[in-house]
């Protein structure tokens, strides 16, 4: 895939045209779903259960319904950018919205709104940005390309002057846009008979400067950045989710990757990256220099999510996790305890995956020992992977 460091600093990647499409009936999966489907449940569930009614065959078929989806109002936004993000009028998010009634004041963040969507907006993210010596608001602004005055008024607490290490709030439409409009409003093909649809790739805007220094196990981080929110992914602890610049634009990628070509629109749990700063990280031996992450396995619908059984893991969807790692998220390492390599090595097969692939992806059927394939045995990970990005080229000071 095309990559390079735009003006602003960011690192951005281009996925390749062929994706796309599969990519958007993922983001129609993946907490959009069509009234008819929701029927009886409302709503407000509607957007929970997901997993269990969407309907990804939406990209080719005409609907004539609109979307439901539940935004959550972030700081400072008006009824009428909430409005024009989904093409629907402000009347109809009042008349959708009792809270919208009863209160006539200003918004409050963090409240959630039912919204019956014309156009499939993008999904927020949420970032904690460290500023860095030499950096001006009008430079973060323009590197995550949101207006300086919302920059500001998200931020009202932080003097004007701010020095190295001030952490600023920022919310970003992730450039991840795949907008595509609904059929009501869409003129039908001809020829097919579908609608024609009409996508913006999906770019991740990292910032630069999180550096990784040393090796996992004795190392730290410079610069780190944050996994940013997403509704991609689930981040445990975000104070424990900082990475390099690299990691953190590979994590991202993988993950967009796995939900496209898996179609699992379950949760995916991210545990531990690196702390802020790096360095030792108790428990873990590794997880020092803002490489390493671990990642819940994704499990079968339905499945007790307090579950520690290998027969309630969706070894199918594991196995476009470690592959998506493998070919989009620049992974050294998956580490898996070798104990459970073989349901892995099954669901690849199951898939297709090719004898050169399967040679290549994981040690299994070689020995626990072999330093062979990118998945490896580490004790304990049973019910997650730890997956190791590789260290940047342009990185020097990084070490495997
Ligand atoms: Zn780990």
């Amino acid at each position: 895939m095309p990559r390079s460091t735009n003006p602003n600093g960011a690192l951005w990647r281009t996925p390749a045209p062929r994706a796309l499409c599969r990519l958007f009936g993922w983001m129609l999966g993946y907490g959009l779903v069509p009234l008819g489907a929701a029927g009886a449940q409302g709503l407000d569930d509607a957007a929970n259960d997901a997993a269990a009614t969407s309907d990804r065959s939406g990209a080719g078929k005409p609907q004539a319904e609109r979307t439901a989806i539940t935004h959550r109002v972030v700081p400072f936004e008006s009824l009428a950018e909430i409005a024009a993000r989904y093409g629907v009028t402000v009347k109809e998010l009042e008349s959708w919205n009792k809270i919208l009634k009863r209160k006539t004041g200003e918004l409050k963040a963090g409240w959630e709104l039912k919204v019956r969507a014309r156009i499939a907006a993008p999904p927020r993210v949420k970032v904690s940005y460290s500023v860095k010596s030499g950096d001006t608001w009008q430079e973060i602004a323009g590197k995550y390309n949101v207006p300086e005055g919302d920059l500001h008024r998200w931020n009202r607490a932080v003097p004007r002057q701010f020095k190295a290490g001030q952490k600023l709030v920022v919310y970003t439409n992730p450039k991840a846009a795949a907008v595509r409009k609904l059929a009501r409003a869409e003129p039908i093909d001809p020829l097919t008979g579908t609608p024609s649809v009409s996508i913006t790739p999906r770019e991740f805007n990292v910032p630069a400067g999180g550096v990784s220094v040393g090796t996992p196990s004795r190392g730290r981080l410079t610069g780190g950045i944050q996994l940013p929110e997403s509704d991609l992914y689930t981040v445990r602890r975000p104070e424990e989710a900082f990475g390099s610049s690299h990691t953190i634009l590979e994590i991202q990628e993988a993950i967009a990757a796995f939900r496209d070509a898996s179609g699992y629109d379950g949760a995916l749990l991210i545990g531990a990256l690196s702390l802020e700063r790096g360095g030792r990280f108790r428990p873990h031996r590794s997880h020092q220099s803002g490489r390493d992450v671990d990642i819940r396995l994704p499990k079968k619908p339905g499945a007790d999510k307090k579950s520690d059984s290998p027969n309630d893991i969706d070894w199918d969807a594991a196995w476009k996790l470690v592959e998506a790692f493998i070919e989009h998220g620049d992974a050294e390492y998956i580490f898996l305890d070798y104990s459970r390599q073989k349901r892995l090595f099954e669901a690849a097969k199951r898939a297709g995956a090719s004898d050169a692939t399967l040679d290549k992806a994981i040690q299994y059927p070689r020995a626990r020992t072999t330093n062979h394939g990118v998945v490896r045995h580490a004790e304990g990970h049973l019910i997650h992977v730890h997956v190791r990005v590789q260290c940047p080229r342009d990185q020097a000071r990084c070490e495997s």
